[in-house]
């Protein structure tokens, strides 16, 4: 049984699939995908991603790698530049595709930011591997993940001081504000790392039509592996489910304890209960008739804008939520993938949406701020919506309660969830409850759209509960209908 059908419970019932054992999964909403999906939100035609949208972790994976997605429909679409930073009105600055070009565009920096990035993307397999996949086994690439744990472990405060210009500490705090964490806290740099070498190595593509594509086709490699998935059933208690040799939760930890509370006991479930939770998220989606008018064309190249200022200026509204205000300006993660997928909207319009970081659970308004904040670099942007959907955090985990507070990396990014002793055994995913097991981005490796959760916790399950040794991706791929 696998409850949840996000990105990480469809790839946990899929390992299970695949090692010839039935599966059921139960979903609380209509669809699948829980934040992989993507609805006709505001016009008809305009296609939009209501929760995630780029995948750089995605496209990295090693098990999404290993599956057959291609032959379910998954197309990556990239942009001409992974992504971009809005530094001033008319300056952005941009990770290239190539290290090399981001190098000498950084200028005095460029041989600083390539000796940070270049080790990570020479040996980007074993360093993606060691990030995403082996968080259960004691790391295999020593010097590698010793020079990581160098860089990451700090704040992105302390790594950019490392740099002397404007763009490379800039470019630093936008990547680096993926962690939903105060730049001054670590372990926030190591996001910025991460993220700076999949840029390099893979890219931050999104899916053709939309992050529902990346979701119809794992489902429909689940089902063709014999899975079974049933959507509209929320599942309050684990008496309902019915026998099964294994359960994988892909819930949050609060729901988790919830579950798992009358079987237990609540000192049982404390840690689950007393899960921390990071940041909200207010998002907005704009159906646009024609692209975001911005001042830099560089900020056209790339699927994902920064948007955006100075190190200091990020610092700042990534400082806010954690003293319990909204930022002002807010620092934006945008993501326009209309412009290198016309799939997204009807011919001439445009898609885009935007998210700031703001306390957990925030129930004020900041859709002016954020229009204005993208207006300050794209003039003329106002006049170009036709149509647009507001998500506050309360609205973001009402249409999906793993969104605590509208937290969307599934808790509070601390140095322990990243580093510390549940990423090397199998604490992670285990309950208290023997053949129950958790996978959601609560888990190691944490948040994003990359199903390792899923594929670890399924793992341990085979191991624990059907005493199976589980084949590798390799034999995965090759295996796979
Ligand atoms: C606004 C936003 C933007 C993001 N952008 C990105 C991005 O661009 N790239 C990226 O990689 N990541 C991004 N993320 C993070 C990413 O979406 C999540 O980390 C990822 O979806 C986690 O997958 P999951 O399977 O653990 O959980 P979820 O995707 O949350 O899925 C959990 C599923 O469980 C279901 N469920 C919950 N309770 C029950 C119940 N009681 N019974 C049955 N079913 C239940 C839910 O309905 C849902 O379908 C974003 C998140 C948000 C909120």
């Amino acid at each position: 049984m696998v409850v949840g059908a996000g990105p990480n419970g469809l790839a946990a019932a899929i390992e299970v699939a695949r090692h010839g054992f039935s599966v059921l999964v139960l979903e609380r909403a209509p669809e699948p995908g829980g934040a992989a999906r993507t609805e006709e939100a505001t016009l008809p035609g305009f296609l939009h991603d209501t929760a995630s949208a780029v995948y750089p972790l995605g496209a990295a994976s090693p098990f999404f790698r290993a599956l057959p997605l291609e032959r379910y429909g998954l197309v990556w679409a990239h942009g001409r530049a992974p992504v971009a930073h809005a530094l001033a009105p008319e300056r952005a600055v941009l990770a290239h595709h190539h290290l090399d070009e981001t190098a000498r565009a950084l200028g005095a920096d460029g041989p600083v930011y390539r000796r940070l990035v270049d080790p990570f993307v020479r040996h980007w397999d074993r360093f993606v591997t060691h990030v995403l996949d082996a968080p259960a086994r004691p790391p295999r690439a020593p010097l590698l993940m010793a020079r990581f744990a160098g860089v990451g472990l700090r704040s992105a405060r302390s790594l950019a001081a490392r740099f002397r210009t404007p763009e490379a500490r800039a470019l630093l705090a936008g990547n680096a504000a993926h962690a939903a964490l105060p730049l001054e806290r670590g372990p926030g740099a190591a996001y910025g790392v991460v993220l700076l070498a999949a840029a390099h190595a893979v890219g931050w593509p999104v899916p053709r039509g939309g992050a529902g594509a990346l979701t119809r086709a794992l489902a429909a490699h689940l089902h063709a592996l014999g899975g079974e998935l049933r959507t509209g059933v929320e599942v309050t208690n684990l008496q309902q489910l019915p026998a099964a040799r294994a359960v994988i939760l892909d819930l949050s930890p609060r729901t988790v304890a919830r579950l798992l509370e009358p079987r237990v006991g609540a000192r049982a479930v404390r840690r689950e209960a007393r899960w921390p939770h990071g940041p909200g998220a207010y998002k907005v989606d704009w159906a646009l008739d024609g692209p975001i008018p911005w001042l830099d064309p560089g900020c056209a190249d790339a699927i994902t804008v920064h948007v955006g200022g100075s190190f200091e200026e990020v610092a700042a509204a990534e400082r806010a939520p954690f003293q319990g205000r909204a930022p002002d300006p807010p620092f934006l993660l945008l993501a326009q993938p209309s412009l290198f997928d016309t799939t997204r909207a009807p011919p001439g319009g445009h898609t885009a949406w935007a998210y700031a970081h703001v306390p957990n659970g925030w129930t004020g308004d900041l859709t002016e701020a954020v229009e204005r904040r993208i207006e300050t670099f794209a003039p003329g942007f106002r006049d170009r919506i036709l149509a647009r959907r507001v998500l506050t955090p309360s609205h973001l985990e009402a249409w999906n309660p793993n969104l605590v507070g509208g937290d969307p990396g599934g808790g509070l990014q601390t140095w322990a969830r990243l580093f510390g002793p549940s990423r090397w055994g199998s604490r992670g995913w285990r309950t208290p409850l023997e053949h129950v097991y958790v996978c959601s981005a609560a888990t190691p490796p944490g948040g994003g759209v990359h199903g390792m959760c899923g594929y670890h916790a399924a793992r341990l399950a085979l191991r624990r509960s059907f005493g199976v040794r589980a084949t590798s991706l390799r034999t995965a791929s090759r295996r796979a209908p």
